[in-house]
């Protein structure tokens, strides 16, 4: 809604409030000191060619769409008298809701992103990536007006000088059929951007690959033959001006060149020098895809990639290829240095890869052209057996595409291939992108080999760089058979894991997956180069064992069977069953999970995703076992004191205590850790060696009033316990 309305000739004129952030945006542009300003050229040509972009993508299916302007182009007009930079497109315009929407009222998620990564440092030329560019017009000029004709909708002009509010208003003006007509109104120590050569070098710097011409307006002087009428007229003009004009002909240095008319005035007195514009295409290089790989430079393709994706960095690795045969396509693909700030959170993501048919282009963000975990990849296809006017929806079905896409993925892997030989760029891609390569495994399970090859983790033994898995695999030892993993929150909390320690122990290597989706990982994966994953938080662990540690086990099992009954029947439904350990070494028990139910990282990780549909949590929670460690004197202590007494009170309490702490100690949550709190004190109180009879304190006794009963316990017996 408008905040204002007011009537001019031209009719109503609306005034609007910037949404506050776009504002906030807007005064931090203008005030921030900025040197590298020229960006705002690139930001707005972009804007141009995406929206000639979306007015052929329509045209395709309906020519008629053209029918308002046919010529599809950019142009730049500077004018120093006005002190103006005007930049035409004949794109898809705007109608009036899009210029109050687009230009103001809505904000996007990159408005407060963008601020925020300036305050962290990030520099003013990366405003295009997080969708803003247009508000870089500010940074040159102290006016702007944008006007604009979509078909849909009269021709419409959008003002703002900044300051909180722009007015939109119909505009009866020159029409421009249609498009969109930007005019800066330069600040006054900004005119180095009204001159030709400067706007022919940052366009060439920044835009020199986009796919319409860009023009400029420039001036240009040819000889003029006159007729002998005109001569005398001339003549008698140049004689008034002659005054009035020096100064200014000064200012620009061409004296020089207007003192030679006037000696060849004197000999021949037929030409004068005639002042006339001119538009000179700027880009008229034809598209890099086409052109050989042999003859294009990095800095070529760094140029190409920047323009192609508003990125203000070179890219990190590129492949560019063609196929030929039953099917024909070029394409270039390119991999960021950085993620964008939104990768996971913007399902439709733009800008990706843009499809083009035999050089026209068609669409960018084609979801059918690269899978969703590649989504990262920038870059064009060019193909030549697609037809020009297809559909988003035709396109879903379209067997060439399928092919086209198989061969993206193909050449993507290659690509990361390629770029894990060099270790050093490898890792920047690998900590950018680890998440979607493991996406990757999740979802494509005919690349998992290769995708599997390119995964990274740190291990018990690769100490502070990471390592492949084939590199773990070089390492195992001989009678190991399988892969050793534990999944966790951080590299610490794995590494120093009860879990870890008899396998590292006996010499065995663990690899530490530390990130939530490496739990969908190991879902999917399996086995990597025939030796099996295994888990060592899960139940049924087997180390290779020689025959002395076979028969130890066997002892083990014998001598604590009773015991595993007893701590089975205390703590119930909370475990499945309760075994003898053959994984620990330091502490006395662990939980451990089932084959096929949740880790303890798991379930954090479930329960963490608040929206998630709770009913899941139940069947599919973490099924837990307790095993315990026949080497550890607690264990031994308390199989000692249950074969004596299987109804003793502290054996009850000793247990619950046991298990609660190596739930958290195994990773999991306490449901209840009050409970488990007072159980400690109690502890505490015991190890201080006084009962509650000593302290009168009446805190005190409340807090023993509330302490739960254990498992089975009466109130009574346990109040009986306290007093023993
Ligand atoms: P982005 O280009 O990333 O969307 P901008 O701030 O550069 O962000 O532009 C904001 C929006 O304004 C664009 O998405 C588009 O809808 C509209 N817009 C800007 N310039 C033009 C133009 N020349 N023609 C049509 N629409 C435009
Ligand atoms: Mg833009």
């Amino acid at each position: 809604m408008p905040e204002d309305v007011s009537m001019t000739d031209a009719g109503e004129v609306e005034t609007f409030a910037f949404q506050a952030e776009i504002a906030q945006l807007m005064s931090l542009i203008i005030n921030t000191f900025y040197s590298n300003k020229e960006i705002f050229i690139r930001e707005l040509i972009s804007n141009s060619s995406d929206a000639l972009d979306k007015i052929r993508y329509e045209s395709l299916t309906d020519p008629s769409k053209l029918d308002t302007c046919k010529e599809l182009f950019i142009k730049i007009v500077p004018n120093k008298n006005d002190r103006t930079l005007t930049i035409l497109d004949s794109g898809i315009g705007m109608t009036k809701a899009d210029l109050v929407n687009n230009l103001g009222t809505i904000a996007k998620s990159g408005t407060k992103a963008f601020m925020e990564a300036l305050q962290a440092g990030a520099d003013i030329s990366m405003i295009g990536q997080f969708g803003v560019g247009f508000y870089s017009a500010y940074l040159v000029a102290d006016k702007v007006i944008v006007i604009s004709k979509h078909n849909d909708d009269e021709q419409y002009l959008w003002e703002s000088s900044a300051g909180g509010s722009f007015t939109v208003r119909p505009d009866n003006g020159e029409p421009i059929g249609r498009g969109t007509k930007i005019i800066l109104h330069i600040k006054e120590d900004q005119t180095e951007y009204l001159e030709e050569s400067k706007i022919k070098e940052i366009v060439k710097k920044h835009s020199q690959f986009i796919g319409y011409p860009i023009k400029l307006v420039v001036e240009k002087e040819r000889d003029k033959e006159l007729s002998e009428d005109e001569e005398e007229e001339e003549e008698k003009k140049e004689e008034e001006k002659a005054e009035d004009d020096k100064p200014k002909i000064e200012d620009v240095g061409e004296d020089e060149e207007e003192d030679k008319p006037k000696e060849e005035k004197k000999k021949k007195k037929k030409t004068i020098k005639e002042k006339y514009t001119e538009d000179e295409e700027l880009n008229k290089t034809k598209p890099i895809w086409t052109r050989n790989p042999d003859d294009i430079t990095q800095e070529e393709y760094g140029e190409f990639y920047k323009s192609l994706t508003n990125d203000w960095e070179d890219h990190l690795a590129v492949k560019h290829f063609s196929v030929e045969g039953q099917l024909e396509f070029r394409a270039l693909l390119f991999i960021p240095r950085r993620a964008p700030f939104d990768l996971f959170e913007n399902k439709k993501r733009k800008n990706n890869i843009k499809l083009y048919v035999r050089r026209v282009f068609i669409m960018d963000n084609c979801e059918d052209l690269i899978p969703e975990y590649l989504n990262f990849i920038k870059g064009v296809v060019d193909s030549e057996d697609l037809p020009l006017n297809i559909s988003r929806e035709m396109l879903q079905q379209n067997k060439i595409l399928k092919v086209i896409r198989k061969n993206l993925v193909k050449k993507c892997l290659e690509l990361f291939e390629e770029l894990s030989e060099d270790k050093e760029n490898y890792k920047k891609c690998y900590e950018q992108f680890s998440k979607n390569l493991k996406l990757g495994i999740h979802e494509d399970s005919q690349n998992r080999k290769k995708l599997s090859e390119l995964l990274r983790y740190h291990t018990s033994a690769s100490g502070d760089e990471m390592c492949s898995l084939k590199d773990y695999v070089g390492r195992m030892k001989e009678n190991q058979k399988h892969v050793y993993y534990i999944t966790g929150e951080s590299r610490e909390q794995v590494a120093n894991s009860s879990f870890v320690e008899r396998v590292k122990k006996r010499g065995f290597e663990v690899v530490y997956m530390t990130e939530p989706i490496d739990e969908y990982v190991v879902q999917q994966l399996k086995e990597f180069d025939g030796k099996q994953l295994v888990s060592v938080t899960k139940e049924g662990l087997e180390l290779p064992e020689d025959e002395d540690e076979k028969k130890k086990r066997e002892e083990d099992k014998a001598k604590f069977e009773s015991l595993c009954k007893v701590m089975k029947d205390i703590l119930d439904k909370k475990v499945e069953k309760v075994v003898v350990s053959n994984r620990l070494v330091d502490s006395p028990c662990c939980i451990v999970t089932s084959q096929y139910g949740w880790t303890a990282n798991m379930e954090r990780i479930m329960k963490a995703q608040a929206l998630r549909d709770t009913s899941t949590m139940g069947y599919m929670a973490a099924k837990k076992h307790l095993e315990i460690n026949p080497d550890h004197p607690i264990m031994e202590n308390l199989r000692q004191k249950a074969e004596a007494d299987k109804h003793d009170k502290s054996v009850k309490d000793l247990v619950m205590l046991l298990f609660e702490t190596a739930l958290l100690s195994s990773g999991f949550a306490l449901e209840d850790p009050q409970v488990h709190a007072s159980r400690i004190y109690r502890m505490i109180k015991l190890g201080l060696g006084f009962d509650d009879e000593d302290t009168s304190n009446a805190e005190d006794e409340k807090m023993d009033m509330e302490v739960p009963t254990l498992e089975g316990d009466s109130e009574e017996a346990s109040r009986m316990e306290e007093v023993d």
